[in-house]
């Protein structure tokens, strides 16, 4: 640590803001355990420590609990700032459907608060509803019900940053149309602390549905159910969710499990008896669905959020929907490059794809880069994955990996263009260039 942040540590932050010193190793990015870790309580405070880290050139990293820090990659983080005490409803209005809390609520306790009144945030990034509010609005990371409520962008009416200078930047607001102009809360969402730190978010809540079903059809691999999986996505029923997932079983161990497709019903009653009994018609003769109702579908669904849980490698693929055939061949043929690379033995790949959305996410265990593994396989073999995607106008994003394998490969691909122009933006967010080192970087 060096003098200035060592008398800035001492002078300037409170006892209760620096995390104590055992507890740091587990904010560890990328290997690296950051000098200081802060938990400011107000915003102001986030301003005072971000314009000093400024002024000195620190490395800064937002994060919320700190459990996906090692995602979008990154380096040189001196700072950790955690949203973890800024955790309040400040308003909440059940009759307008909108509330505004700080970015360090995690998802479960908004679900408390707001299921008082019957209403709730239909968000569920992976990792599951520990997660902060804050995180899932810097990673724009939604998940299954994406698929009938949208991404996180579509709940976020408002947001307040503190952007790297320290200034204290709010936009939008609580109500449902609030822009007149260029729309700056969109550019913050999905910038993984790139921009700024996300302190607080309004947002649009809906009414909890009554009833909760899910209807899950196995199949004897991912292909035999893309045919119902497609039937379903192109019907006019309001599915909440529709996964493709391979195994369906993912905890099951031994023997694979075979590959589901997952359905799930949200609404009153009456509404989600008579999507139940045209699911499988419009799945096109789909055979037999297991049937899981209320807390064993809700059960069903949290196990999912953390599915990829431990995994060595985890990649989001995403290309338009009529091309998730195309996709899924692309990771069967991966698959089975990648198990002739040196020291493949143990791998196991396992899919989760969000059918309506076109978003494919591969899990991979059992990863290893002994031997040649690195230079001679799974970098050539990533690059050339996302080249064949981008060529198809799709992506490539590794959102989590082996470090030196994320740095070779990059997080993000994208075009020169792009990056050209993200680049410019963070400028003005961030002059100094100490937020999240290395993201975006090009
Ligand atoms: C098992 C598991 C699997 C996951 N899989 C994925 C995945 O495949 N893809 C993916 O994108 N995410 C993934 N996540 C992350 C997840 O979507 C949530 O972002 C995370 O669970 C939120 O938890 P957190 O508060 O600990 O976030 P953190 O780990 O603290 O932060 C997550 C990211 O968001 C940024 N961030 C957090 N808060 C702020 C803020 N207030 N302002 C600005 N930036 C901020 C951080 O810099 C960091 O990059 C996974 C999480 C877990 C636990």
């Amino acid at each position: 640590m060096t003098a200035p942040l060592r008398s800035f540590l001492a002078e300037v932050v409170s006892a209760g803001t620096l995390l104590p010193e055992p507890e740091r190793a587990r904010w560890a990015v990328n290997g690296a355990i950051p000098s200081a870790v802060l938990m400011p309580s107000s915003e102001e405070e986030v301003g005072r420590i971000l314009a000093r880290a400024s002024q000195e050139g620190w490395g800064v990293l937002p994060a919320g609990f700190g459990r996906w820090l090692a995602g979008g990659g990154g380096a040189n983080v001196e700072l950790v700032i955690s949203t973890r005490r800024l955790r309040d409803v400040q308003e909440y209005e059940p009759a307008d459907l909108t509330f505004t809390a700080g970015a360090g609520i995690s998802l479960s306790s908004l679900a408390e608060a707001t299921g008082a009144n019957g209403q709730w945030l239909p968000l569920d990034p992976p990792g599951g509803e520990e997660g902060s509010l804050g995180a899932a609005v810097a990673t724009g990371m939604g998940g299954p019900l994406g698929q009938w409520y949208g991404p996180p962008r579509d709940h976020v009416l408002g947001l307040t940053m503190v952007s790297g200078d320290g200034e204290v930047l709010r936009w939008g607001g609580r109500v449902v149309k609030n822009v007149a102009g260029f729309d700056v809360t969109r550019l913050c969402i999905g910038s993984w602390g790139a921009l700024g730190v996300i302190t607080s978010v309004s947002g649009r809540l809906f009414p909890l549905p009554e009833v909760d079903v899910t209807l899950i059809l196995e199949g004897h691999q991912r292909f035999s159910l893309l045919p119902h999986a497609r039937a379903l996505a192109l019907s006019s029923l309001p599915l909440a969710a529709l996964e493709l997932l391979d195994p369906l079983d993912w905890k099951e161990g031994g023997s694979r499990s075979p590959a589901g497709l997952v359905v799930r019903l949200l609404g009153s009653r009456e509404e989600v008896e008579a999507m139940e009994t045209r699911v499988p018609r419009e799945a096109g003769d789909a055979g037999v669905f297991k049937r899981l109702e209320g807390e064993e579908s809700r059960a069903f669904h949290g196990r999912l959020g953390r599915w990829e849980e431990g995994a060595g490698l985890v990649l989001r693929m995403v290309a338009l929907p009529s091309l998730l055939g195309a996709v899924l061949r692309l990771v069967e043929d991966s698959q089975a490059q990648w198990k002739r690379f040196p020291a493949q033995e143990g791998l196991d790949v396992r899919v989760a794809a969000h059918v309506g959305a076109g978003v494919v996410r591969v899990a991979v265990w059992g990863i290893s880069l002994e031997g040649d593994g690195l230079r001679g396989g799974w970098v050539e073999a990533l690059s050339g994955l996302r080249e064949v995607l981008e060529g198809m106008g799709g992506s490539l994003v590794l959102s989590s990996g082996p470090a030196p394998l994320v740095r070779e490969v990059g997080t993000w691909g994208g075009r020169r263009v792009e990056k050209t122009l993200m680049q410019g933006l963070k400028r003005q967010f961030d002059p100094q260039g100490i937020l999240a080192p290395g993201r975006f970087a090009g």
